[in-house]
């Protein structure tokens, strides 16, 4: 039914990248088997997923949303990947994106844009904008995204589904193509709480592979999803979003969300984080930086394209040629930032900046935490903005992860989910909710209350 759903309207929401229609139909009939030899079967068992295409999948085309990786059919399984297939999950294909996750609207894909179900003239946030934008279609009950600054919960809230960016490490990387190591991390999207939870226990947890996982249990995140309650709980209203640059819509329906919380026996306070004026500056220093790094190794002698290797052509001349053609513009933009910013005698000003900005970030949320249980906010200050919008401004675009970009770069743990539609344009608004690290259940269990 699904892959109805995904031949009925992909052509014109383009969530896809590719339609994996054999690997699918394998999966499913091998958990029908299972189902029939009365074998054991987790909750997700047969339920179908739309995965990002940042993922790899072993035989299957893996891009980035990037030409360099075209062509390019990955040997082995992200850790995610694994986890789903052993959980009986069923993946669809792979999803359009911002390419390597640069971006806001999914209008940075190699591959073109994606429509925003909701109004197909407008962007369905990015840089995990085809994963959103198949929940919304109901292309796919189940989606993976990647949070760097924001891809996850950004196009949760402007597609009216919920997205989650589990604690830092609390999901592995291991498979998941880089953009920014000290700040990706994937996270369950769904069209419910309880969806997103218990997709988070399936793909959450350790993992050996990645050096930067979680040696624990993942919080006890579908327990608090069926038990939402907001009695009791100190919820801070975090001060600095809000006025210029915020559409009056998106904040009508986040006071309303406030209120509620009230209503539902939250003792609601408003909390003041003033070092998040810096975070967006320091986040476009911090992943340029980091991105010009991991970018290197698309060299055009490893994965997929590679342009000019005719044996007459030494081999850096080919690396040049492979990457003027296979990086598109905003990842040209972030590779040149932040080499700069990475350079000696530029070093300290820039990225040592930078650093000391994300340290004061951290202290204002551990200063938060000290006085309530999580933090609200709206997830963006805007709605939907139409596709070509912001094409030519990329300081409008990089504004519309100014509430989310604090959370990732202190690593603590954020969900967004629907709280209305904004009375000027009728467009889904996002409430985020967010908690200190490895409190990720509290999340869900708010959620839960207030859905
Ligand atoms: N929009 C932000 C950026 O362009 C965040 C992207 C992300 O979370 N991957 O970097």
């Amino acid at each position: 039914a699904h892959l109805a759903r995904v031949d009925a309207v992909d052509e014109k929401v383009h969530a896809f990248l590719h339609v994996d229609r054999e690997g699918a139909l394998a999966q499913a009939r091998a958990v029908d088997d299972r189902r029939a030899a009365g074998e054991p079967l987790g909750p997700l068992a047969g339920v179908p997923l739309a995965l990002k295409d940042i993922f790899t999948t072993e035989g299957v085309p893996t891009t980035a949303g990037s030409r360099i990786l075209e062509g390019w059919i990955p040997p082995y399984d992200a850790t995610v990947t694994r986890r789903l297939k052993e959980a009986g999950v069923v993946i669809l294909g792979k999803t359009n994106m911002d390419e390597f996750a640069m971006g806001s609207s999914t209008e940075n894909s190699a591959y073109g844009p994606t429509g925003n179900p909701w109004d197909l003239t407008r962007v369905p946030g990015g840089s995990g904008g085809g994963s959103s934008a198949a929940l919304a279609a109901f292309q796919a009950p189940l989606a993976i995204g990647t949070d760097t600054g924001g891809s996850v919960r950004q196009p949760a809230a402007v597609t009216g589904t919920v997205g989650v960016k589990p604690t830092y490490g609390g999901v592995s990387r291991y498979g998941m193509i880089a953009f920014s190591s000290s700040l990706d991390q994937a996270g369950p999207c769904a069209r419910t709480v309880l969806d997103a939870a218990l997709l988070h226990e399936v793909i959450g947890g350790h993992d050996p592979l990645d050096s930067t996982s979680i040696d624990a249990p993942v919080p006890p995140v579908v327990e608090a999803a069926r038990n939402g309650t907001a009695r009791g709980l100190r919820v801070g209203v975090i001060r600095e979003f809000g006025g210029e640059g915020f559409q009056d819509g998106v904040m009508r329906r986040f006071g309303e969300a406030v209120e509620l919380l009230t209503t539902l026996g939250a003792e609601v306070t408003e909390v003041s984080c003033p070092s998040f004026e810096s975070a967006l500056a320091a986040y476009y220093l911090i992943a340029p930086s980091e991105c010009s790094s991991n970018l290197a190794r698309f060299d055009a002698m490893r994965y997929g394209l590679r342009i000019g290797d005719d044996g007459a052509r030494a081999a850096d001349e080919v690396t040049s040629l492979t990457r003027e053609a296979g990086f598109g513009a905003e990842v040209k933009r972030r590779i040149m930032l932040g080499t700069y910013a990475l350079s000696s005698g530029y070093y300290d000003a820039y990225y040592g900046s930078a650093q000391k900005a994300r340290t004061l970030v951290v202290r204002d949320f551990a200063r938060a935490f000290s006085q309530v249980d999580v933090l609200v906010a709206p997830t963006t200050p805007t709605t939907a903005f139409a596709i070509g919008e912001r094409a030519d401004d990329p300081m409008a675009m990089y504004r519309a992860d100014l509430c989310t970009i604090p959370v990732s770069l202190a690593g603590n743990a954020a969900l967004s989910l629907p709280c209305g539609l904004a009375p000027e344009d009728g467009l889904p608004v996002g409430l985020q909710i967010i908690a200190p690290a490895m409190a990720d259940d509290r999340l869900y269990r708010v959620g839960a209350a207030v859905e």
